[in-house]
């Protein structure tokens, strides 16, 4: 018997010990999804050689897990937790400037926030830009006396305190300035460009300053950079929208603002029927000198690569007007909602999942550029880098910057966003904050919002808390959760 006893017993030995080498990799002493277990289970030694379908296999293992972050995030205990947070956020801190005192309280708030939820909260030091709008105001003197709705653009001078009083001049283009450049000197020009796109569009606010200055303005009123105007809607309100302006190195620095749509169409059909316009601006505007900020970081360690990251982001700063709940208080709080959602439902993926929260981004991206400068050693450890800067409205699609390769990735794994309905997969992602990663080659994402209401009323007094919806927001949380908890559990980093 002793015979027929030995192998039964060698053979249960073996399969103990093959268990154990399984189970290896897991033993972090950290929850692990059953999505995860499988893809280990599953996957084959030879990581770079795998094929398409290898690929797609690994992706659909991770259907049940989606599901659970979706449920979670759409129908359970987190439904509408990112819009009640950006709420509290917005309506205690308001809007958060470059260099303001809101801004450091909003830092405050979001590393206490994060850091009470058991989230593992840093900060990392940036110097930014510290200007301040101060008392501004503009008036049509003739041919009829009105006050125009008026902001100045940030990082613009100031007039002398009376003002600066002048003629006139309305351009549709930097062309036709070009061509009147005669007619520019001492006056100031009001640029009344049509809205194309707010890429396009967006130059006019941001070299409309200089191109005046090089032809002898004194002074800029440019059209809000927007589709839309409230006063289109014949509200008694209107909308100008604030945002960077550059002064080019040489040119003199004249004062620069927005006006609404509507006041420079009406100056346009003014100048048409030959009548002279005469305009009093008046501005306090003054840059201060640098001020101390953070980026906020938050993470979740990776059980197998703490080394490699997911970078998820927003941005905390905003302009000074409005409550920056849309730009970009939205962004913020579905990157800090994947973080709570995965730790919600015990995951924990094999690379970090990391979410920054830039400062300075209206500033031009100054966080995002001081980070990338100084993590940028660590290039290659950088998996996807994710930005949310175009609204949290219903997702459409989630955009895509990558290799072919990658691009492959990640159609399988939008393909897990089936019960949201927003499997597309577009290429080029955008943002500012993560556009330095991207030239790199790191792969970006970066989410489509099925709506033009966004550039409506970014920058304005219109960004409030009232142009939100929490089940918007819900979606939004679910497509950002998915998409990065799945990247970062992959057996490999996306291909570059
Ligand atoms: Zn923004």
């Amino acid at each position: 018997m002793s015979r027929a006893g030995r192998p039964p017993f060698l053979f249960l030995l073996l399969l103990l010990f093959m268990c154990l080498l399984m189970l290896s990799p897991l033993c972090g002493c950290h929850p692990q999804s059953p999505a995860s277990i499988r893809s280990t289970l599953r996957t084959e030694s030879n990581h770079t050689a795998r094929g398409g379908s290898t690929t797609a296999a690994e992706v659909a293992g991770y259907a049940d897990v989606a599901k659970q972050i979706i449920d979670l995030a759409v129908f359970g205990a987190a439904q509408n937790r990112s819009y009640t947070r950006l709420a509290r956020f917005t309506d205690t801190i308001g809007n958060r400037v470059s260099g303001s005192h809101s801004l450091e309280m909003a830092i405050k708030y979001m590393y206490n926030a994060m850091a009470q939820e058991g989230l593992d909260v840093h900060l990392e030091p940036v110097k930014i830009p510290h200007w301040v709008r101060g008392k501004e105001s503009a008036e049509m003197i003739a041919p009829r006396a009105e006050s125009l709705a008026m902001l100045g653009l940030g990082g613009s001078v100031g007039t002398p305190p009376e003002g600066i009083e002048a003629e006139v001049l309305v351009v549709q283009s930097f062309a036709e300035l070009k061509h009147r450049a005669s007619e520019a000197m001492a006056k100031i020009v009001v640029f009344n460009q049509p809205f194309v796109s707010y890429g396009e569009t967006v130059a006019y606010r941001a070299n409309g300053a200089s191109e005046a200055a090089k032809v002898g303005a004194v002074a800029t009123l440019i059209r809000s950079i927007t589709p839309f105007s409230i006063n289109s809607l014949c509200l008694s309100l209107s909308s100008p929208h604030t945002g960077l302006q550059y002064y080019q190195d040489g040119v003199k620095r004249i004062p620069s603002a927005c006006i609404t749509v509507e006041d420079a169409e009406l100056m346009w059909r003014m100048a048409q029927k030959g009548q002279r316009i005469v305009v009093r601006l008046t501005m306090a505007a003054k840059t201060l000198p640098d001020a101390d900020s953070f980026n906020t970081v938050a993470e979740i360690r990776g059980w197998q690569h703490p080394e490699q990251v997911v970078l998820l982001s927003g941005h905390l700063d905003s302009w000074d007007v409005g409550q920056g709940a849309m730009d970009d208080g939205g962004g913020v709080m579905i990157s800090w909602e994947v973080l709570s959602l995965i730790k919600d439902l015990g995951l924990r993926p094999r690379r970090t999942l990391r979410t920054v929260l830039w400062t300075a981004e209206e500033q031009g991206g100054v966080g995002a550029r001081q980070y990338y400068d100084q993590h940028k050693v660590n290039m290659s450890n950088f998996d996807l880098v994710m930005e949310s800067d175009l609204g949290t409205f219903t997702p459409l699609a989630l955009q895509f910057t990558g290799s072919d390769a990658a691009q492959k990735v990640m159609a399988e794994v939008v393909k897990l966003l089936a019960p949201i309905n927003t499997t597309k997969l577009e290429t080029h992602g955008e943002g500012t904050d993560i556009s330095p990663w991207m030239q790199a080659g790191v792969p970006g994402a970066s989410l489509h919002v099925a709506d033009s209401r966004y550039f409506w009323f970014h920058h304005s007094e219109g960004d409030t808390m009232t142009v939100q919806d929490p089940r918007d927001m819900n979606l939004c949380s679910a497509l950002w959760a998915v998409v990065a908890y799945v990247v970062a559990d992959l057996q490999d980093m996306l291909p570059r």
